[in-house]
């Protein structure tokens, strides 16, 4: 188990086969930063390394606002942007993700060693991804995290003096990014509040 003062992470058994790993927020105010802290905490101590394995590196890795500050703040971030990341539509929502290789593989994946050549520097979904299943709040959490932080980036990305893919995305709507937690949060991302990136629907579920 791993737990701080805002969040506690545990393998759990899913059913009479499969143990799978469960999330509880602790406190109304915990952070993105606890999240992630308590997430890292129980991976180094209840799973092993990766090596020989890249088959979650061939998948779709949504980019966050705290990827920017994770990779170090490389340059102007429209520049950032344009060289690590893809644009895409899921229907009318805008889909900012990792760069991956027309093999499928992430652009950052050394496929010979099977291992990430960034792994110091890699994305906030890379980091959140534990090799287990999750249950369903443990499931939830994540996904509206990520998705707050990808909506925070395509908010700024529209918003910006230099919009990268400009072309592409001429017709989307910038008030359809409306600020979440990461924008109050801003640099300082970790300090997020899960509560502000959370449904309120979902958010008594984690509560509990
Ligand atoms: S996390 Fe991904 S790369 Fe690591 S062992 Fe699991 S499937 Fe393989
Ligand atoms: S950044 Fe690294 S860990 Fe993440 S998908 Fe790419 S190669 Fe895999």
């Amino acid at each position: 188990m791993a737990e701080n003062r805002g969040v506690k992470v545990w393998l759990c058994p899913l059913d009479e086969y499969t143990f799978a790993y469960d999330v509880q927020v602790l406190a109304d105010d915990a952070t993105v930063g606890e999240y992630m802290d308590a997430l890292d905490e129980f991976q180094a101590a209840t799973l092993a390394d990766c090596y020989g394995c890249d088959g979650c590196c061939h998948e779709r890795v949504p980019l966050t606002w705290p990827d920017y500050f994770l990779a170090g703040q490389p340059g102007d971030p429209a520049d950032w942007l344009m060289l690590v990341g893809e644009l895409d539509f899921w229907g009318e929502a805008v889909d900012l993700t990792l760069r991956r290789k027309p093999n499928g593989a992430c652009h950052l994946l050394d496929e010979d060693a099977k291992c990430c050549s960034a792994h110091q520097v890699r994305t906030f979904t890379c980091r959140t991804h534990c090799c287990l299943p999750k249950t369903d709040r443990a499931e939830a959490l994540r996904a509206a995290v990520i998705n707050a932080g990808e909506d925070e980036l395509v908010r700024r990305m529209l918003a910006g003096a230099v919009r990268p893919w400009a072309d592409r995305l001429a017709g989307v709507d910038a008030a359809d990014y409306a600020p979440n937690g990461f924008t109050n949060a801003g640099a300082d991302w970790r300090s997020a509040r899960l509560a502000e990136l959370v449904e309120p629907e979902q958010w008594a579920q984690i509560r509990e």
